[in-house]
Order: structure tokens, then sequence, then C-alpha cells
């Protein structure tokens, strides 16, 4: 093994997922998977397919008709034109960005990583061959990406900035004054936005997604998934979007990870996105009216405090009035009323003094959650 397999460093999110499988009677609040089963009318077509034989590889580039309609899907809904060449079919947004990563940095180039962020970030970037350079967001910013902040992280070595909105775990949603000024600079020192744009669908009241490639579509990698928006985790569909020439060197790479992405699952992502409007509106409302619960039961309880959440499936709660850290917070929420969330740590240094709650359980399951944690004693919590 290289080095850094040899002695990998502590993963946090997946302890959690450890925890999560083996303590029984717990309340799991740390899930990153929509609970929703697939739609029903998404299987069937998947399954048609394959029993007519479409059991074979597609082109490595995926499906023409899925890519056509992930095409299709940009334009009418954004007003956004991207041609086939650009638009490549990935097993999930995760690969996508490994696949972007690992076209983009030579040996020691540098990602700019805002944090807190989705965890693997880092270590997609250093499986890529490249630094992590970490910037760190602020929670009174309500943790909003400071264009000016990454600006002043670029160095001759900087090849791109990983942004995610709506995002996980904070909830924050880019405004068009920050992507239009992080579009600049992006284009002013010629680096890569890699986009991770996977909780498109999920926003706020009042609040707006406007996809980057919108800003600098020559400077954008969109990196999409079909996991979230249609309760496709397992079918394992995302894309990369970008500039052709990217996409091409993508296909070069990917030619012997994975050629192309799963036939049924691709057939499946094909039927989802083609019919988003007939599931998505019932899985956004599901997820407005948990976070709004989770939020108000929050800002009632006075040892916690709430982060706005404008977008995505979760809700990242200040803990830094019990001054316990994230790590101890979680495992006492744990052993005292059987909940079990996320440490803020788990999403980099810059989420230490909060905890990730996922909307993933049904309103009910919130419910009994939230009750058993306004029935803790906190001096207990605190002093233990
Ligand atoms: N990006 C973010 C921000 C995520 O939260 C997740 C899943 N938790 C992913 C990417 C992974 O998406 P996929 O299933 O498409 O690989």
């Amino acid at each position: 093994l290289t080095k850094r397999y040899q002695h990998p460093e502590p993963n946090i999110l997946a302890d959690i997922g450890t925890l999560a499988a083996t303590t029984k009677g717990a309340i799991d609040l740390s899930i990153g998977d929509p609970d929703f089963t697939t739609p029903q009318a998404v299987i069937d077509a998947s399954f048609e397919k394959t029993k007519q034989g479409m059991t074979h590889y597609t082109e490595a580039n995926g499906l023409p008709e899925l890519r056509q309609a992930i095409g299709d899907y940009y334009q009418t809904k954004f007003n956004l034109t991207f041609e086939l060449p650009q638009i490549r079919v990935t097993v999930g947004a995760s690969h996508a960005l490994f696949l972007a990563l690992a076209v983009l940095l030579n040996p020691g180039d540098e990602v700019i990583v805002p944090e807190p962020s989705f965890s693997p970030y880092p270590e997609e970037v250093k499986a890529a061959g490249g630094n992590p350079v970490i910037l760190a967001n602020k929670a009174e910013n309500g943790f909003a990406i400071d264009p000016l902040a990454v600006e002043q992280l670029i160095t001759p070595k900087t090849k791109a900035v990983i942004i995610n909105s709506p995002n996980n775990p904070t909830g924050n949603v880019m405004s068009a004054a920050e992507a239009k000024q992080l579009a600049k600079i992006a284009e002013k020192h010629h680096i890569f936005v890699l986009a991770d744009e996977v909780y498109s669908d999920y926003l706020m009241p009042g609040q707006e997604f406007i996809p980057f490639a919108t800003y600098a579509p020559d400077n954008t990698v969109t990196l999409g998934s079909m996991s979230k928006s249609y309760a496709m985790t397992g079918w394992r569909v995302g894309y990369l979007i970008g500039p052709e020439y990217l996409v091409t060197a993508a296909k070069l790479v990917n030619e012997g990870i994975t050629y192309s992405a799963p036939t049924p699952s691709q057939n499946a992502a094909l039927y989802a996105i083609t019919h988003a409007d007939e599931f998505v509106p019932e899985f956004a409302a599901a997820f407005l009216e948990r976070l709004t619960y989770i939020d108000e039961q929050v800002k009632a309880i006075d040892w916690l405090s709430a982060t706005p959440i404008e977008g995505g499936i979760y809700a990242f709660i200040d803990i830094r009035k019990t001054g316990l850290n994230s790590v101890t917070f979680a495992e006492r929420l744990l052993k005292l009323a059987g909940i079990i969330v996320v440490p803020g740590l788990a999403f980099g240094q810059a989420g230490e003094g909060f905890v990730r709650v996922a909307a993933t359980q049904p309103l009910p399951v919130l419910k009994t959650a939230f009750e058993r944690i306004k029935q803790l004693d906190v001096g207990q919590l605190t002093k233990e």
C-alpha cells in the first residue's frame, strides 16, 4: 500500500455509520440518504428494458438518450445549453468529482476546499495526486463562501475550488451575487469551479438555485446526481458536465475504471429525469416540512442554536453553548437519549461546535427524537 493507506486518517463519518449499524434501538439522524424508496415507475421502467435484453455495456460516456435528457433538463429548467460531448454519465457524483480531479491535477497541484463540507472531498483530491487547501467558512456568515477569501488562497499551483450548493452539511445556498463574484475570480485566475449540485432540488422558501455553469461556463465542472433528487442512491448514477476537452479526457481516465455506468441504472435514471415533476415535488415538500420542524425545535431549546437552513436535507445545529466538542456531544447524545447525529468535525475543523441532523426520517420519528432531546438534563449532558 502507499503510505497514505497504510495509516489512513480517522474517518468520523464512517465511524458514525458503523455505530448506527451496531446500536440497537437508537434513532438514527445521521443518514445522508433520502428515506423514500425509488418511485415504482422508475424501477419498472428499468426492469422492463432489462427484460427486453438491455444487459450490455452502454457507450462509455453513457446512454446517448440519457445524456440528451440531462442536456434537455438543463435547457428547459435553467435555460442553459450543454452540447452532448460535454455531458458524461458517471457512477454517482462522487465518481464525477474524482474524474474531474484526475484529469485536472498534476502531482502537488492545489484544490481549495471550503469547509464545513462533504467529508470525502479532501481525500478525493489526495487520491488524484493533489493537495487540498482548506478554507474555513464562518458560522457568523451562515457558512457562506467568501469569494475574496477563496482568491486569497490562490497560488500558481491552484487548479480548482470545490463548491457545494445547497450545502451538505450547512444548508447554505450560494447567492447569485456570491456566485458572480466567484465566477469572475475563477476566470481571472484560470481555475475551475467544481460545482457539486446534488441537492439542487431541495430549497427552502424564497431560495433560488442557479447552476454555477450559468456564471462561468468555460470554468465550471458540474457534478450532478440522481441519488438525492429521485431517491436513487443505490442505483449509483450521476453526471459530469464540463468543457468538451475535459469530458474527453475523463473518458480516457475512466476507460479502465468503470467504463460505463450500469445499464439498468442508466435506464432508471432516464425515466427519472424525464418524469421528474411526477415525484420531486413530493420529496421536496417532505424535506421542507421536516427541516421546518427541526428548525423550530432547535430554536425552542435554549442550549442549542440554529444555523439558517436555505436548502439541502440537513440542519447544522450549533452546540457551542454546551461547551462540549462535537464528538463528545454526539457520544453523549447517543448514550443519554439514544440519538445518532454526525459531529460537525466530520466535515472539517470549521464544523467543530456543530452537529448535523438529517431530515431523512419521517416526521413522527423526528418528533420522538426531539421529545427525547427536550427531556434531556443538560447538566447531565455537559457534566458526565
Ligand atoms: N456530494 C454531496 C454533497 C453529497 O452529500 C453526496 C452524498 N451524500 C454526494 C456528493 C454523493 O453523491 P452520489 O450518490 O451521486 O455519488
